[in-house]
């Protein structure tokens, strides 16, 4: 298969500081990676170069349509919720860009708040209808930033299964950062762990889809954690 993301020797710089050094990596379409580490690791800076939103050496392939999900700033205030949602549409024209977010509504079970505006929902109201924002253009790749960083633990888990369900009906990839090493692996085929500026290791996730809620609990779940707790303190 023909990987959908390559990078090659990528290193990015602010000013004199070093942020990443010499990274490589590929995916392959429909692959959820998640990317896990320290705060200060490089994690954003990698999603951010893979974006091109920043200056960086090297080299990046990645499909030129792609979505953005942040942790803050998920949506513009300004706009209700519909019209933050069409906001990528504007190749559409009217009547198509109406149906798409209707259909994107319907998809994370909010059409009944089409006029509401951001601050009059819920965290994890916000963070449904961000993602719905970045997949209405229906982009091949998907680059989430912690998401779910500011939510509370259960709407966090929520929001993960959420997620999983959207995701595995879709075809997209998914780039994922997040430090919470439980989600990197609940919702996961791959996890990559970032130190220090480098990519310091590589763990399959074992688990099958799709994933319950059960998985959460499962002893495997808890080795790996500690095998990935090991990369980030050994570096
Ligand atoms: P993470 O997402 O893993 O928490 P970041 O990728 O945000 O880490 O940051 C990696 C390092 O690069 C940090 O030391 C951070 O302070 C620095 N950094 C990030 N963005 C900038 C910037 N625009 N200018 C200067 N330094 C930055």
């Amino acid at each position: 298969m023909t990987p959908i993301i390559v990078v090659k020797n990528l290193s990015v710089q602010f000013g004199n500081f070093l942020a990443l050094d010499d990274i490589n990596f590929k995916c392959y379409p429909g692959e959820f990676v998640s990317i896990v580490g320290k705060s200060g690791a490089g994690k954003s800076t990698f999603l951010n170069a893979i974006a091109g939103f920043i200056p960086y050496k090297g080299q990046i392939e990645r499909p030129r349509n792609f979505g953005y999900v942040f942790q803050n700033y998920a949506l513009f205030p300004w706009m209700t919720v519909a019209k933050n949602i069409e906001f990528g549409l504007s190749h559409l024209d009217k009547e198509a860009r109406r149906k798409r977010v209707e259909e994107m509504l319907h998809k994370i079970g909010m059409l009944e708040f089409a006029k509401r505006y951001p601050n009059q929902l819920s965290g994890g109201q916000v963070q449904r209808v961000a993602l719905a924002r970045a997949l209405a253009p229906d982009p091949q790749v998907l680059l989430m930033d912690e998401p779910y960083g500011a939510l509370d633990h259960h709407t966090r888990e929520r929001m993960q299964d959420w997620l999983l369900s959207i995701w595995q009906y879709t075809t997209k990839t998914i780039l994922f950062v997040t430090h919470y090493i439980e989600e990197a692996i609940f919702l996961s085929d791959r996890i990559i762990v970032v130190d220090q500026k480098k990519f310091v290791a590589e763990v399959k996730v074992p688990f099958t889809r799709p994933r319950d809620s059960e998985v959460r609990f499962a002893n495997e779940l808890l080795t790996l954690k500690h095998q990935i707790l090991d990369f980030m303190e050994n570096n």
